[in-house]
């Protein structure tokens, strides 16, 4: 990338040391998810700390504000790359400079706090116990949004600290299309006479880790992904963590009962770091390196693990290797059988095993519990009754426990608000784009041959090597020549499940 203006290669030269300190940052990330011995983890948090605050005064230096503050001024007669550049420090950087130190230091620590109390609240299934932590949070959270300012709803200012240019209201008109749309599919489904709760398959059955692990390495591979510039590791709750421009690493968890998980956290994570992977290497060390937002960045992830994953092509390319895997396990059991076998529908109170019909309804539910906790409409103390109401409403179930209701997340305790519609924003996107890659290349006839090269390339022409180039907004513009529009996904349901479960949706 040739700069030319003074002011940007000042800043570029300063932002460097916050890459850096960054990517140090994600090495102790990695090595703490992944394998760090529990005594060590008082040390590992100081240390993380101290890293942190690094950051923080790199952010607050004064010649480097007066640097981004020159090239704000003059922003408008920069070319796009660097406007680019001006317009991610500003937005990377407002969190620093707006919330105060101190309350930067009380909600980080808060946090760490919270996040301890919960994973033992969660397991003995006390709320009471999380309680107070999710009340100081959930105020921590609000006094941030103050300081970050908003137009018309305090909770934006946190949306978009995830997602840029995300409000409330984008929100709240995407799940009013969303929602009677899947909650009628999901009822169609269960009427079918094809419709079983059961997972006969997975019961009793045991997959050994190695072989699992030779099968997402095997899939991985022909993803695209490259072992020469990350690797797959174990941990409790899979990530993707960009350490350098050619080390992005993915974890995996294993399910001795059940070959599935494994295999679709695989092309998730995988699907995140061929996007990190795919960035321009130009951009290298600048703001414009790394994916753009939660948002696309999961559209990514959903794309790989869904669009091709869950798809009756790529399964059919799939069930012999499966077989081969797994001889004595999966022998008699078909294609078709595999399709259905992999997007099994049933409303289930973990989100995390949700299937595609009814994932966005448990964002849904967690959006508006977020926007009514931050606008001070609800007490923290009625959580886990509305919880129990939304559910009964959106799937109709209802959990027995607060361990499979509202304890079950691990966000909240972390910290972060405003960061759950990402999820279902990249299930838009990741549907959008495939309509659209689908009007280039036969997506169906690739999958069933495993040659996943042809569409690797096309996401990396169109969305990957762009980094941070566009907002997630023009990107989609760019690569679909419009708009993030539900319709898409829609679409995509009706289509794929009436033909699993042979009914009209
Ligand atoms: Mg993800």
């Amino acid at each position: 990338m040739k700069i030319k203006d003074k002011i940007i290669k000042a800043l570029l030269e300063k932002y460097r040391e916050i890459y850096l300190l960054g990517r140090i940052n994600a090495l102790l990330s990695w090595d703490l998810n992944v394998n760090l011995p529990p005594k060590a983890s008082e040390g590992r948090a100081s240390q993380s700390a101290y890293l942190t605050k690094l950051i923080a005064e790199k952010w607050l230096d004064s010649e480097f504000r007066n640097l981004l503050e020159k090239a704000i001024i003059k922003q408008k007669s920069l070319k796009t790359e660097e406007r680019a550049i001006v317009r991610n420090l500003n937005w990377a950087g407002k969190y620093y400079l707006n919330v105060p130190k101190k309350v930067i230091i009380d909600f980080a620590q808060t946090s760490s706090r919270a996040f301890m109390v919960w994973q033992k609240a969660k397991t003995d299934d006390k709320f009471k116990d999380f309680l107070p932590h999710l009340k100081k949070l959930i105020s921590l959270n609000r006094e941030i949004a103050e300081h970050l300012g908003y137009k018309d709803n305090p909770y934006d200012a946190l949306l978009d600290l995830y997602e840029p240019g995300l409000t409330s209201k984008i929100c709240k008109g995407i799940f009013d299309k969303l929602q009677p749309e899947l909650t009628r599919v999901l009822a169609r489904i269960q009427k079918s006479e094809n419709y079983k709760d059961s997972s006969e398959l997975t019961e009793e059955k045991n997959y050994p880790i190695e072989v699992q692990k030779q099968l997402s390495i095997f899939v991985l591979k022909r993803m695209g992904y490259d072992f020469g510039a990350g690797r797959m590791d174990i941990s409790s709750h899979p990530f993707t963590d960009t350490l350098d421009r050619w080390d992005v690493r993915i974890t995996n968890r294993y399910k001795l009962s059940d070959f599935r998980e494994s295999l679709m956290v695989a092309m998730h994570e995988g699907g995140h770091a061929l996007y990190e992977l795919g960035v321009d290497g130009i951009y290298a060390g600048t703001p414009l390196d790394g994916g753009v937002s939660l948002g696309i960045h999961e559209s990514q992830s959903r794309f790989w693990e869904n669009q091709v994953g869950r798809s009756e092509s790529f399964l059919k390319f799939m069930t012999p290797v499966f077989q081969a895997f797994y001889p004595s396990e999966l022998s008699k059991i078909d294609s078709e059988g595999i399709f259905r076998l992999f997007n099994q529908v049933k409303p289930s109170l973990i989100r995390t095993e949700a299937d595609e019909v009814t994932y966005n309804l448990h964002i849904m539910l967690r959006f508006e519990l977020e926007e009514v906790m931050i606008n001070g409409r609800v007490m923290a103390d009625d959580l886990p009754e509305i919880w129990r109401q939304k559910m009964k409403k959106y799937l109709e179930i209802v959990p027995e426990t607060d361990r499979e209701g509202v304890l079950q997340d691990v966000h909240w305790s972390h910290g972060p608000m405003g960061y759950f519609p990402t999820y279902t924003l990249g299930n838009l996107y990741a549907a959008q784009f495939t309509a659209r890659m689908k009007k280039e290349i036969n997506i169906a006839d690739f999958c069933e041959k495993g040659e996943l090269g042809v569409i690797l390339s096309w996401l990396r022409a169109n969305i990957h090597r762009y980094g941070s180039l566009y907002w997630p907004d023009e990107l989609a513009q760019k690569a679909t020549g419009e708009a993030l529009n539900p319709r898409y996904f829609l679409e995509y349901i009706k289509e794929k499940y009436s033909k699993i479960y042979e009914v009209s949706l």
